[in-house]
């Protein structure tokens, strides 16, 4: 093989669209160039043996945050083992920032922003000359018209096991500066007929898992509109082997039109994943997010009361001018909605993205390692900021997991974030340690804290018995979450959605 196109992925689940876009548009080269994806957390020995066993010639990495480390390792061992093998790189980590990174030293060139014209364009310069003269080129940007569709590229064996990740647009028109979307100003819509007819070529080899990467999916209503009701179509004709959508949207656009469409998606198919990141107006400003908090809170409570979408809300700590009091407030206010879950993420600092504006004058202080997560502003301390990072820790084990469905309720009685944070705070205290809490011991210390706080131990217990029965609604339910079912364990999002819908 000559070019091989590879990547670690954060799972096995979540298969690389971006290196399938890559070998779609390989033109001549494609039938010389091959997929080799990895997850992370192998030995770095062993991939490299697994990369040189077909004697590449190239090799393309994809370079993200999740990452970073691992890949600058993979390369630095390639390049002692294998010097003549060429290492080109392209991803959003590496395409902002080259100059300071070991790994673009490493390599031999680099792709920024987009490959799909530029990455099969060098490599025929590699292979057939003239030799590239420069190590980091510019992706050029086609029309999307000019871009092979990757679908195809899809295999059996991951449509069978694997999240089908698919797009209808690239961009953002929006600007919150913690975000690299931001840099593009703009979203372009793929034609839409050609995607549909890609979605029904999937549909028919027997995808059901759908996630769509587009930033904003509910920008053009109208082919919002289209693509839900290819979904419906579908539901209608298979109720019994249903598909599942994963889309992201902004909460403070639904018009009538796409709530009707909404509606109709039946329980266990659609989920949306929703930015708040932030209810206080003045952080928005300051990181240019343009939101109206009253509409996505209406909004968010619209789908919870008349829809069956299963919604994963996203929050972000440490935003420059946020301290404790307006988070907590913020978190409090999302709660009181009812979302299935809160993604309760820290500020991490993106290469490229605008946010470092404001490191000065907020004394925004970052980690320098990947993911150059936020360890101190100028209103939170590194200390707090550390509780936070339990919080957002255990909120995921314990609320998001959907493992303690109703003790919840018990935990965050009339006070969500000041309650969570006591639990846990309390929970560090005793265990010392944020992983590897074995669910039953987790249920115990739970049962625990919730004693400390006067609740009688026979709620507590009858809270934490349900939601242990509870655990196993996803097989008693049967078809229904067959499409759920179908993805292995290890991508657990489908698995936490049965759980709270079963709740
Ligand atoms: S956070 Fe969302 S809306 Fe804002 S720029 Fe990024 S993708 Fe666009």
């Amino acid at each position: 093989m000559t070019i091989l196109l590879s990547t670690l992925n954060a799972r096995y689940a979540h298969a690389s669209l971006g290196l399938r876009y890559l070998l779609a548009n390989m033109g001549a080269l494609q039938a010389q160039t091959r997929l080799q994806e990895f997850v992370i957390g192998a030995k770095t020995a062993d991939l490299v043996e697994k990369l040189l066993a077909s004697k590449p010639r190239i090799i393309g990495f994809g370079v993200y945050i999740w990452n970073i480390d691992e890949t600058t390792r993979l390369v630095s061992m390639l390049k002692r083992v294998a010097p003549e093998v060429v290492i080109v790189l392209g991803g959003p980590e590496v395409s902002y920032e080259p100059e300071q990174q070991e790994i673009v030293r490493l390599a031999d060139y680099l792709v920024t922003g987009w490959g799909d014209v530029t990455f099969p364009k060098l490599c025929a310069q590699i292979l057939h000359g003239p030799q590239p003269l420069m190590k980091i080129h510019a992706g050029v940007q086609p029309p999307l018209a000019e871009i092979a569709l990757p679908y195809t590229h899809y295999s059996a064996q991951d449509i069978a096991h694997r999240l089908i990740y698919v797009e209808a647009s690239r961009g953002c028109p929006f600007k919150c500066e913690f975000c690299l979307s931001s840099l593009d100003k703009t979203a372009w819509p793929f034609a839409l007929d050609d995607f549909l007819a890609e979605l029904e070529q999937l549909h028919a080899r027997g995808a059901r898992l759908f996630k769509f990467v587009d930033r904003t999916f509910n920008l053009n209503i109208k082919s919002s509109l289209r693509i839900m009701q290819f979904f419906l179509e579908k539901l209608a004709a298979h109720p019994d082997d249903p598909v599942y959508a994963h889309f992201e949207v902004v909460p403070d656009h639904l018009p009538d039109a796409l709530k009707e469409g909404i509606k109709q998606f039946p329980p266990g198919s659609l989920q949306f994943e929703i930015g708040i990141q932030s209810f206080n107006p003045q952080v928005q400003a300051l990181v240019s997010r343009r939101q109206d908090n009253d509409k996505a809170a209406e909004n968010i409570r619209w789908l919870i009361e008349h829809s069956h979408a299963h919604l994963h809300v996203d929050l972000i700590a440490g935003l420059p001018g946020e301290d404790l009091a307006s988070f907590a407030s913020g978190f409090d206010r999302l709660v009181a909605l009812g979302p299935h879950e809160i993604q309760f993420g820290i500020l991490k600092r993106l290469r490229g993205t605008p946010i470092i504006r404001h490191t000065e004058p907020f004394k925004l202080v970052f980690d320098a390692h990947a993911p150059y997560t936020i360890l101190a502003t100028d209103r939170i301390d590194f200390a707090t900021m550390q509780r936070l990072v339990r919080f957002a820790r255990y909120w995921d084990l314990v609320a998001n997991s959907g493992r303690f469905v109703h003790t919840l309720a018990l935990i965050l009685a009339d006070a969500p974030f000041a309650r969570f944070m006591a639990l846990s705070d309390w929970l560090y205290a005793h265990t010392d340690a944020t992983h590897r809490i074995a669910l039953e011991r987790l249920a115990a210390l739970v049962a625990q804290w919730l004693a400390t706080q006067g609740i009688a131990a026979a709620a507590a217990s009858a809270a934490i018995g349900g939601d242990g029965a509870g655990q196993s609604l996803p097989q008693q339910h049967g078809r229904r979450h067959t499409a759920a079912s179908a993805v292995k364990a290890d991508s657990a999002l489908p698995r936490r959605q049965a759980r709270h819908l079963a709740a």
